[in-house]
C-alpha cells in the first residue's frame, strides 16, 4: 500500500537529502554565520507528501478552477506549522481553523479551501490526522437501547468515497447536474455549493433576521444551487419558478442534491457490548480528532 510505504518517512529526511547537497563553495568566504543553519535546513529537508483521492473526483467544479477534472490532490503531511494553525485562537474563533489547515496542507497553492466541496475537505482532514498520527480514531457513543458506553475504533485507512449514484441525474461538462421535475416536468440544472456559497446563505439569512424579514432558507437555497431551468439561466425567472414551485419539485431537487453530493463515507455500525443492539451513525470529529489523548 502506497500509504505504508510513506510512512517511512520521518526515519531519514535528512539523510536522503544530504549527497544532493553539496557544500557551498561561498562557505568559507561567508562570515555571517547565522544565516547558514535556516538557509541549510530550508534546502536539506523536503517533506514528505501523499496523495488524497478526491470524493467529488473533480467533477462538479467549474471549467477554471484547479480542481475541474482533477481526481486526486498532493498534500503535506503535518508539522509543527499546522499545529500553530490549530492552536491559534483567531483562527479558532473565525471558524477558519480548517481552512487554513487545508491551504497549508495543499501542495498547489491556488487552491483556495473556500472553494471546495465539503466532501473534498473532509478527506483531506482525515489523511491529515491519519498521516499525523495514526490509522485509529477511538470515540464512544452510548448504546441506542442500553444507555451503555461503547468504544468504536475506526480505521482512517479504510475511509472510503461514499458510492456514487447517477440515478435520475445527469452530470454536464461544466460541474453541475441535470435532474427532471416530477410535478412540473420542467428540467432544472443544479450545482453543488462550496463552503463559500454556503457561508454567503447564512450571511444571507443573518441579515434577513437582522431586519426582522421573514426567513426563507428553503427557498434561498434553491435559488443559490439552481442554475438553469429549462435551459433558461436567467435569474429572476428562475428566483421567480424557485417560489412557485411544487413541494415535491423541491423536495426532489433536495433528494437528488444529496444523493449526488460526494462526500467521505464517515459512517460506522457496531453491535453494542452489553446488549447486541446495532449502533450506527456518523463519525463525530471531535476537539481530539487532531488531539488524540494517549
Ligand atoms: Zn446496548
Amino acid at each position: 500500500m502506497r500509504n505504508k510505504d510513506r510512512f517511512e518517512f520521518p526515519v531519514q529526511p535528512t539523510q536522503q537529502a544530504q549527497p544532493t547537497q553539496p557544500v557551498q563553495p561561498t562557505q568559507p568566504t561567508q562570515p555571517v554565520q547565522q544565516a547558514q543553519p535556516t538557509q541549510q535546513a530550508q534546502n536539506i529537508y523536503t517533506p514528505p507528501t501523499d496523495v488524497v483521492k478526491l470524493p467529488s473526483r473533480g467533477r462538479f467544479y467549474p471549467e477554471g478552477h484547479p480542481l475541474h477534472k482533477v481526481e486526486e490532490v498532493e498534500v503535506y503531511f503535518m508539522t509543527t506549522k499546522e499545529e500553530d494553525i490549530l492552536v491559534s485562537t483567531s483562527y479558532n474563533k473565525q471558524g477558519i481553523v480548517f481552512d487554513k489547515l487545508v491551504e497549508s496542507l495543499l501542495v498547489k497553492k491556488t487552491i483556495k479551501a473556500r472553494t471546495l466541496l465539503p466532501g473534498d475537505k473532509s478527506a483531506i482532514l482525515i489523511n491529515a490526522r491519519k498521516n499525523a498520527y495514526d490509522n485509529e480514531y477511538k470515540f464512544s457513543i452510548l448504546c441506542d437501547r442500553c444507555f451503555v458506553e461503547n468504544n468504536v475504533i475506526i480505521d482512517l485507512d479504510k475511509i472510503d468515497a461514499k458510492e456514487d449514484n447517477r440515478d435520475g441525474v445527469e452530470f454536464t461538462e461544466r460541474g453541475t447536474f441535470v435532474t427532471q421535475l416530477p410535478k412540473s416536468k420542467a428540467s432544472v440544472e443544479v450545482k453543488l455549493l462550496t463552503g463559500a456559497d454556503e457561508a454567503e446563505i447564512v450571511k444571507g439569512a443573518e441579515q434577513k433576521a437582522k431586519h426582522n424579514l421573514p426567513e426563507t432558507v428553503a427557498t434561498d437555497r434553491l435559488r443559490h444551487i439552481i442554475v438553469s431551468i429549462n435551459n433558461n439561466e436567467d435569474i429572476l425567472a428562475i428566483g421567480d419558478f424557485v417560489s412557485r414551485m411544487p413541494i415535491a419539485d423541491s423536495r426532489h431537487v433536495t433528494k437528488k442534491y444529496n444523493q449526488v453530493l460526494p462526500d467521505v463515507d464517515f459512517t460506522y455500525e457496531i453491535s453494542c457490548e452489553e446488549c447486541d443492539q446495532g449502533n450506527k451513525g456518523v463519525v463525530p470529529v471531535l476537539a481530539d480528532f487532531f488531539w488524540p489523548n494517549e
